[in-house]
Parts: C-alpha cells; sequence; structure tokens
C-alpha cells in the first residue's frame, strides 16, 4: 500500500540542462574532477525541478548516464561497444541508435552503476524537518528490454538467451539497491509492453518474477509499461489489451501504464491492475509541446477516480521525461502536482 492517496511519482528520466548536452559532447576536454563536479550539478538541477514542483516521489533524472562508458552498457564486460548507429540523419526514430557487439561472457564484476547514481541522489536530495521529504527512487532496466540493444551470437543465440545472461546481473544490482536503503524501485521492461503483442506474455511474466524475486517485499516495486519514447517516438503497438490478465502475475507493488498520449484509451484497464496493485497513471503527455493546465489535471485524475480507488492510485507523466525540452518538462510538473492536489483538496485526502 502506498503512503499516501493520489501519490505523485516521476518515471526515471529527466531533460539533460543545455549545458550539460554541450559538455558531453566534449567530454575528454574535462579532467576526472571535472566531470564528476558536473554529474552532481546536473542532478542538483533535476532534483530542485522535481523538488519546486512539489512531487511525492524523485529520482535523480539519469542525469548521469551521460554516455556509452557511464551507461548500463559501459559497465557491462564481453561487449563491443557500437556507438555509431545504422541510421544517422532523416526524421528521429529508435533506429538512430546503435547495438553492442556480444564478444566473450556477459558479465558486470562493478555492478551496473545504479547503487552509485542512488548513493548520489541521496547525497544531494533535501532533507526537511517535517518529515515530508520526498521518497527517492531508482530505475534500473529489465533484463529483456536491456538485451534488446545487443546483438545475438553463437554463445547467446538469440534475444532469449541474452536476456537469461542479464537476469543475473539485474537481480545483483536490485539486491544491491536494497541493501544501499533503497525504498523505491521501478524494474523498466518498455520492450514486454512494445512486444506482448507478438511474443507470449507468459513467458515475460515468468522472466520479471525470477529477474526481482529477491527483493519483492523489501521496497517497494513497481514497473512501467510504455510503448517507446526515444526521440519522442513510440515503436511499439500502443495497447495493453495483450499483456492483461497475464501480466498481473508480475510479482510487484505497481504498475505504471502510459494514458495521456493515448487519450486514456482502455481506461478499464487500471480497475483491474487496482484490484491486484497498486496503479501509477500516466497522465502527462511527454511527446506533446501543449502544457496540460491544472485543470486538465484534475480533470484526468476524476476520470482515474472512476476506475479506481484514491489509495491505489499514483500520477506520473507517460514517461521518463528526458525527451521533452527542459521549459516544457518544468511546467508540465509543476502543474501535475497543483492539478492532483485540486483533488486532494476536493475529496479532503
Ligand atoms: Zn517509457
Amino acid at each position: 500500500m502506498q503512503e499516501r492517496p493520489l501519490r505523485t511519482t516521476v518515471i526515471g528520466s529527466y531533460p539533460f540542462p543545455g549545458w550539460l548536452e554541450f559538455a558531453v559532447s566534449h567530454l575528454d576536454e574535462f579532467g576526472l574532477a571535472d566531470r564528476a563536479e558536473l554529474q552532481e550539478d546536473a542532478v542538483i538541477a533535476a532534483v530542485h525541478d522535481q523538488v519546486a514542483a512539489g512531487l511525492d516521489v524523485i529520482s535523480d533524472g539519469e542525469q548521469t548516464r551521460l554516455d556509452f562508458n557511464l551507461s548500463f552498457y559501459g559497465f557491462l564486460e564481453g561487449i563491443h561497444l557500437e556507438s555509431a548507429p545504422p541510421r544517422r540523419f532523416g526524421p528521429p526514430a529508435h533506429d538512430q541508435r546503435g547495438k553492442h557487439q556480444v564478444t566473450g561472457e556477459l558479465r558486470a564484476p562493478r555492478g551496473l552503476g545504479v547503487v552509485e547514481e542512488f548513493q548520489r541522489l541521496q547525497r544531494l536530495a533535501p532533507r526537511t524537518a517535517d518529515g515530508k521529504s520526498p521518497t527517492l527512487k531508482a530505475s534500473v532496466p529489465g533484463p529483456y528490454t536491456m538485451s534488446g540493444r545487443l546483438l545475438p551470437n553463437e554463445q547467446y543465440v538469440d534475444r532469449w538467451a541474452l536476456t537469461e545472461a542479464l537476469l543475473p546481473i539485474v537481480r545483483t544490482e536490485l539486491e544491491a539497491l536494497v541493501t544501499a536503503g533503497c525504498t523505491e524501485i521501478t524494474v523498466d521492461e518498455p520492450s514486454m509492453s512494445c512486444y506482448a503483442h507478438r511474443e507470449d506474455p507468459a513467458r515475460f511474466v515468468d522472466i520479471w518474477n525470477r529477474t526481482v524475486q529477491p527483493i519483492v517485499g523489501k521496497c517497494r516495486l513497481s514497473t512501467h509499461l510504455c510503448f517507446g519514447n526515444f526521440k519522442a517516438r513510440a515503436v511499439g503497438l500502443r495497447h495493453y489489451a495483450p499483456m492483461f490478465p497475464a501480466f498481473l502475475d508480475f510479482d510487484l507493488d505497481e504498475i505504471h501504464v502510459e494514458m495521456a498520449s493515448r487519450e486514456f484509451a482502455e481506461i478499464g484497464i487500471i480497475r483491474d491492475i487496482a484490484e491486484r496493485r497498486d496503479v501509477a497513471v500516466g497522465i502527462i503527455d511527454v511527446k506533446s509541446y501543449y502544457i496540460e493546465t491544472p485543470q486538465d489535471v484534475a480533470e484526468r485524475v476524476r476520470l482515474c477516480l472512476r476506475h479506481a480507488p484514491a489509495e491505489k492510485l499514483s500520477f506520473a507523466p507517460d514517461c521518463g521525461l528526458s525527451q521533452t525540452a527542459r521549459w516544457a518538462a518544468k511546467q508540465k510538473l509543476n502543474n501535475m502536482v497543483v492539478g492532483v492536489q485540486i483533488v486532494r483538496d476536493e475529496l479532503g485526502v
């Protein structure tokens, strides 16, 4: 059970400040200490925007996943990092990201870096005396999603084999996060939601449950089921029907679904989720530059309340905000919190 009804939360990522993007393309001109400083400064900026919005749950905005060396793939041994995408020009889409060659046994002796990210967030996030400090959330990609950017080879013959190799690596990172004091973890498996229509959803449930098994009941555990947002473009069939009821067997506390950009199609699914789990509803469209007003948000919250009770509901953007300009991301988060508060006041919760 979540700690307050109608909680406001986020999906992990937040836009990089312009200066950070500039710095990333000139990283070789920075010294190690300079890089550490710019990573901290970027997290401070992301934390500031989320705290200023008044969110109940915040993340580090994934600000330190700057480049390949600091991404999860940079922590993996047994791969050859391939940063050149197969298509470099033309309209933005997911094929403008490269896939990595697997050259040996997949291992991550240093972990995936999420524990260090969480500890940095702990150090930089504000603690308020009134006990209302925001909850700090960490996001980890699930093994099936991570496997999508690795090319199968003789040792790992297909995506399922790659997933099985990554599964214990992700599981170890999750356990380490809980040990480090992390109380809220999202395991992102957008590839499962994107491909549920063409794969066996029960197979996804089995992968999920084996991945998270050691941390179930030891933290607030959630997943984010979206249809893709790289370069603000979707990639999956944007229907939840193929995933349910199978995905209700995921061992977790909360399922996040993308509703705003889909005009709340299949809203009834949140009733089914709320019968078994908490449900986080995406009520902010991260792909659109229309800024939802607080009244828009309040209306969307009331719509959700027709399908699920307040104590089961939380609200978030549809996806991480990394592909949305920061000026818009800020306004959208601010208005989301104000809009949810309108309904809290109406209900007296
Ligand atoms: Zn997403």
